[in-house]
This record gives C-alpha cells, sequence and structure tokens, in this order.
C-alpha cells in the first residue's frame, strides 16, 4: 500500500516537475551514490536479483554527465570527510561507490572514471577478492534458467517442492532459494547448491571471473582517483552476529586490505546497510575501528549535520530497474528519501 501511494505521488510531481520546489530544501549537500555492477547488456533473459544490481555502462556515462551539468563536484570519499568536518558550505557534491569488488569495477568503471578523471570508491568484501566466495546468485540464476524440471530436496528438516516450469515461478523458485543460501556460511553453500541440483555439473571455477583479483585492485589502488574502502570478509547480515564476530568481520576486512595495498582504509560499507542488517551497535563497532565514514544503504541526502553522524551516512542506490534520469532527479532532490522515511528530510540512524 506504502509502495502504491509513493509510486502514485512520484509520478504526479515527476509529471509536473514540481518536485524541484523541493530542491533548496531537501537535497542538502550532495550525495552519495550507491552502485554494484556496470555491465554490458548479455541480451539473455534474466531472473532473480542479479540484473537488479546491473546498471550499463551508457547510464553511468549518463550519470557522470548529469550530475557534471547540474554544476556538481564529483569528490572522493576523503574529501567528503574533509567537507562535512570542515562545516563549509561549498558547491553541491556527489561520490560514485561500488559495493563488493566485481571484477567489472577495473575491467568497465575504471575506464569511464578515468576518462572523465573522475573520483570513484570501491568497497571490497575480502572473502571475494581472495577467491573464497561463491557467487551463488549467478550460479542460482544459471541453474534455474538451465531447467524446467521441479527440484526437490530437503533443508533442516524441512521439504521442499519447486516448480520451475515457468519464468514467474523460476523467480518464485529464486527467491525462496535465496533466502536460504544468503543465511548460510560460504563453506556450506556449494554443497547445498550440489544437493538442491544433483542432476548438473557446477563448475564453479567458471564463476570467478565475476570477481577482480588483486592484481587489478592494486593497480586501480595506486590511481589517486580511486579509494578502496572495507566491506566485511564475508558480507554477512552484521545484526544477526555477536559482538565480537561483528568485531572479527569488519577489523580483519581493514587489516586484510591494509596489508595488501601497504596504506590505510578509512572508509568502510556495511553489507546489505538496511535497518534489518545495520543499526546502532554495528555503528558504533564500526567507528571504534577507526575508519573516518561508513555508509548504510538508506535512501538520503547528506546534511551538514552529517559530520556528527559520519558512521551511518545515507546514500542513494542506482540499480539496473531503475535506470531513469528522471527519477535520478527526483532523488537528487531529496523527493524519494522524504516519502521512504517517513517525511524526515534528513536520515541519520
Ligand atoms: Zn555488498
Amino acid at each position: 500500500m506504502k509502495h502504491i501511494l509513493i509510486r502514485s505521488i512520484v509520478n504526479l510531481l515527476g509529471i509536473t516537475r514540481m518536485y524541484r520546489l523541493l530542491c533548496p530544501f531537501l537535497s542538502g549537500q550532495g550525495l552519495i551514490l550507491a552502485m554494484h555492477r556496470v555491465v554490458k547488456d548479455g541480451g539473455r533473459s534474466r531472473i532473480g536479483a542479479s540484473s537488479r544490481i546491473e546498471i550499463s555502462p551508457g547510464f553511468l556515462r549518463e550519470l557522470l554527465l548529469f550530475f557534471r551539468g547540474r554544476d556538481y563536484e564529483i569528490i572522493s570519499l576523503d574529501d567528503l570527510y574533509e567537507r562535512l568536518e570542515a562545516g563549509v558550505k561549498g558547491p553541491p557534491f556527489v561520490c560514485f561507490t561500488f559495493d563488493d569488488g566485481y571484477a567489472d569495477v577495473h575491467d568497465i568503471i575504471y575506464p569511464i572514471f578515468k576518462r572523465y578523471n573522475a573520483p570513484f570508491a570501491v568497497y571490497m568484501v575480502t572473502s571475494f577478492v581472495e577467491g573464497d566466495a561463491v557467487v551463488w546468485w549467478y550460479i542460482l540464476e544459471d541453474l534455474l534458467l538451465e531447467t524446467d524440471l521441479p527440484i526437490h530436496f530437503t533443508f533442516r528438516g524441512r521439504e521442499y517442492c519447486l516448480d520451475v516450469s515457468s519464468k514467474a515461478k523460476k523467480e518464485q523458485a529464486y527467491n525462496i532459494l535465496r533466502q536460504i543460501l544468503m543465511e548460510l556460511p560460504q563453506e556450506q553453500v556449494s554443497s547445498l547448491l550440489k544437493r538442491i541440483f544433483p542432476q548438473v555439473e557446477i563448475n564453479f571455477l567458471d564463476y570467478n571471473s565475476y570477481q577482480i583479483s588483486w592484481k587489478k585492485l592494486l593497480e586501480m589502488a595506486k590511481d589517486p582517483l580511486v579509494t578502496i574502502g572495507a566491506h566485511t570478509v564475508n558480507h554477512l547480515n552484521l545484526r544477526k552476529l555477536t559482538r565480537d564476530a561483528v568485531l572479527r568481520e569488519v577489523m580483519d576486512s581493514k587489516h586484510i586490505l591494509e596489508a595488501k595495498l601497504k596504506g590505510p582504509v578509512h572508509h568502510f560499507a556495511y553489507p546489505f546497510g538496511s535497518k534489518e542488517e545495520a543499526g546502532p551497535r554495528e555503528f558504533d563497532l564500526v567507528k571504534r575501528c577507526g575508519f573516518k565514514t561508513a555508509v548504510t544503504m538508506r535512501e538520503g541526502a547528506i546534511f551538514p549535520v552529517h559530520r556528527h553522524y559520519t558512521h551511518c551516512l545515507p546514500r542513494v542506490e542506482v540499480t539496473g530497474r531503475h535506470q531513469d534520469l528522471k527519477l535520478i532527479d527526483m532523488r537528487r532532490c531529496g523527493l524519494i528519501s522524504l516519502l521512504k522515511n517517513g517525511f524526515r528530510p534528513v536520515v541519520a540512524d
């Protein structure tokens, strides 16, 4: 119901462009954009949440031009921190950030930012770059696309029988399996996938190309345009972990990156980043770990008051479903944040 109401308001204000009236009050000092991957359209049918995290190279270029055309400065996370600390009012800014550390950060995103001489940041999941992570979300998508036969398996005493005979059924099955897999420790993911799909030989090595290598990450890290931030070791829901386990996830990822990069890592992103996965306890622990800034996935602009909330900075997530500059404009002006956050202009929790 809330979504329908938000969509109706967005449509109405979008057509009339009345939301622009809100801009001076709600757009704050600037924005941190959150993205994951930039990939060329493979032209094949897709299911599941994987395509949601992919935007096209063309749309990334449009985004850069969109903000430059509105006199936004594209700045690094260090610059963002310094501006907040100094409390100086300057021109509006935007930070581009990419989560997790996919190979296209080096192969597609980095060349685009170099060409526009613009800074950006990558938040790295260290098990990902170490090659220890199983990209089950892409593997699952491929497996479901390959079969139309029902899937039977038992997990934790419960029997599952999933119909995957149509695209809609495959989507439903994907969501059920996703819930199971995302809560599972990495070391159990491969064996469960093999158990669910016994008739298929899964070549896990084929999926290693999704992840950036240390060699490519180190090459980018030398460039002053690139900031490398931490995003934990295993990308788990931190709220479900003990205090000590959270500290291990956060500090180990910081130390692994600092040892490899031979320099300090000052910035952090909470895995998933909604209220269900990161709250006041996590904000406090990450602050104690010595980061200058940490970002969530709550929607919102950056205001001067965020200098007191540098460990729970909101972002604006750009997804494959919403590659639309008009929507980006509404979000730049704070309209979507206002509607999503109960008419609170500033998001700081
Ligand atoms: Zn992530």
